[in-house]
């Protein structure tokens, strides 16, 4: 019989194949010695695997530049640089020559020693760099101990579903999307950096199952579905007529994406509504083209740092903004700057632990703490004007005196790049992002210092609610169309009017049929939701009358509760849109 498993979506599309169960963790090493004499060919053998292992990653690394580009080939780096550690490598060698282990105890050995350092700062940026030791560990010893890489499918293998606890970043680009039908982890989240790369390749990939990796057996049938983070064990016949429906509607839908990027995006009654793209990394940017983003609503810069041992320079995210801006040249790009914290930590800020990280030391704030790192990344962007209708946004700004420091950082910083004579377009737009009720409450003041405001719903709904965003718990609770929020939503929008500024929101809750639908009856005609959901949104839009949602929203804004609201909504749009037919937490009837 067949079973279902849910999770949550984390790469677009649908596979199916054979399990694949990948145990990607630390081997177990028996504790052995070697005689006297065979000393120093042990420590030969420590430095052959070493090489052995360098050789494979250098491959990775260059095959990952061909298909996704430098930046993201930057992510083999931090292992790269483990190999050569002089923590790593002469501590293993001492424990070969003073206490006659063999090459994988002594080199098992030293990583528990460095590791359990690392652990007692007890940080999430320690957890990062533990990834990435852990990954290096796994591949290293399996090569000492004449075990095959725990990853290599052979072409013989046919179509797999990977299931695993949770994949690396270096596991993802080893993966050829032809022979992988989806990925399935217990763990991790959307934008676990893995799952980004699984998206850029075009791997369904479904994360957050729980225990889905103890229910799987090796060799099992299963279905991945990305699109709505279902998974199916023995799918039976049903399930597959369900299956092969749903791939030929999705192969019919890929050949109308093409169409409807060429559409203009205007309503039934003429009211033209700007969709822009969300994107992680700048890799993103030609898919964001292709279907069809009028721009790029979101660039989550911090995608460039998190998972690595140090900070791109300048000119690294000056080649990063300007690949993004020259895609998109002659519209605008929304730069916005590291939003670091909450579970965003890069490897080299050395921060303590703490207890409440959504409520703690993130976004603007980390900014205006460490001007340094602050400082390049504005350089790198403001050169990025050159290239482009380049804006810059910034996060999680509760009051007028943090936009007035970023001003004046940029003012210094742009005052240096005309004493060094290199060009940028002084008349970029400068905006903050409302994604707190301090800032929703406070729009009219932001207004005054502020080129424009995009509202982040992703943290307005947690921080309105207080349900934190990644608790899958209390996914249940974490609803846009709580009235709370939709209050707040239009009280910015009248805001964003009286003040003529521009108005966008980039949250999720734009890329979903009624979600849209609501946000253009509050007068918002510029959305930016993640790339791949901008034709469907655009469909929706193409089939629903402006003046209809103004009425809806009208009566949205008198209803009681979060259901009344979505009810409103979709009674509302029943006559024009096949809401059942669109993707969307709240919309969604679930086929298998
Ligand atoms: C948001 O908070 O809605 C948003 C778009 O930003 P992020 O999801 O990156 O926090
Ligand atoms: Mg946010």
């Amino acid at each position: 019989m067949s079973r279902v498993f849910d999770g949550s979506p984390a790469s677009e599309g649908i596979g199916s194949g054979r399990v694949r169960l990948v145990h990607w963790s630390i081997p177990t090493v028996p504790h052995e010695m070697v005689e006297p004499a065979g000393v120093e060919a042990e420590v030969d053998r420590f430095h052959d695997a070493r090489e052995a292992v360098r050789e494979r990653l250098v491959e990775l690394k260059d095959q990952t530049e061909e298909l996704l580009g430098p930046v993201e080939a930057r992510i083999f780096d931090p292992q790269l640089l483990m190999l050569d550690d002089v923590e790593v490598v002469n501590g293993t060698v001492r424990y070969i020559v003073e206490n006659r282990l063999t090459a994988p105890r002594a080199f098992d050995w030293r990583m528990i020693e460095l590791q359990a350092l690392w652990r007692r700062t007890n940080h999430p940026m320690v957890l990062d760099r533990l990834n990435d030791v852990e990954d290096l560990q796994i591949r290293l010893l399996n090569r000492l101990m004449g075990h095959p890489d725990p990853f290599e499918p052979s072409p013989h293998d046919g179509r797999l579903v990977i299931v695993a606890r949770n994949v690396s970043p270096t596991m993802t680009v080893q993966m050829d999307p032809a022979q992988i039908a989806g990925i399935c982890t217990d763990l991790g989240t959307r934008t676990s950096h893995w799952a980004i790369l699984a998206r850029s390749r075009h791997i369904p990939a479904v994360v957050g199952l729980g225990n889905f990796f103890r229910h799987a057996t090796e060799g099992q049938e299963a279905i991945v579905d990305g699109r709505i983070g279902r998974v199916v064990l023995d799918p039976d016949e049903a399930d597959r007529r369900v299956f092969r429906a749903r791939l030929e509607r999705l192969r019919l839908w890929e050949e109308e994406v093409e169409a409807i990027a060429e559409l203009d995006s205007v309503t039934a009654d003429e009211h033209p509504v700007a969709l822009r793209a969300n994107i992680d990394l700048p890799v993103e940017a030609d898919n964001a083209r292709r279907h069809g983003a009028e721009g790029v609503g979101l660039l989550r810069t911090e995608f460039l740092v998190v998972g690595r041992n140090t900070m791109p320079d300048e000119e690294e995210q000056y080649e990063s903004y300007r690949r993004v801006a020259e895609v998109f040249r002659g519209q605008p790009v929304y730069i916005r700057l590291f939003d670091l914290g909450g579970d965003k930590f890069p490897i080299f800020l050395n921060l303590p632990s703490e207890e409440n990280p959504f409520l703690g030391w993130r976004a603007v704030r980390v900014l205006l703490d460490q001007p340094e790192l602050f400082r390049t990344q504005l350089r790198a962007v403001l050169r990025a004007t050159a290239h482009g209708d380049v804006r810059i946004m910034v996060p999680l700004v509760n009051d007028v005196d943090e936009i007035r420091q970023v001003r004046t950082l940029l003012e210094e910083e742009e005052e240096q790049l005309r004493k060094d004579g290199i060009p940028y377009n002084s008349g970029y737009k400068l905006g903050v992002m409302i994604e707190t009720p301090a800032a929703a409450l406070d729009a009219a003041e932001l207004a005054r210092h502020s080129d424009f405001f995009s509202i982040g719903t992703n943290d307005l709904v947690q921080y309105t609610l207080a349900v934190d965003r990644t608790n899958a718990r209390l996914a249940k609770l974490f609803n846009p169309f709580h009235p709370s929020v939709v209050r707040q939503i239009h009280q910015v929008s009248r805001v964003a009017r009286a003040a003529g500024i521009e108005l966008s929101v980039c949250g999720e809750m734009a890329a979903t049929a009624l979600g849209a639908y609501l946000l253009l009856g509050l007068d918002i005609s510029t959305l930016s939701v993640a790339w791949p959901s901008i034709p469907e949104v655009k469909k929706v839009l193409r089939e629903v009358r402006a003046e209809d949602a103004r009425q809806a929203a009208r009566r949205a804004l008198a209803a009681p509760t979060a259901r009344d609201v979505t009810e409103c909504l979709a009674s509302a749009m029943a006559g024009s849109v096949d809401l059942a037919a669109y993707r969307g937490r709240w919309e969604l009837e679930l086929p298998y």
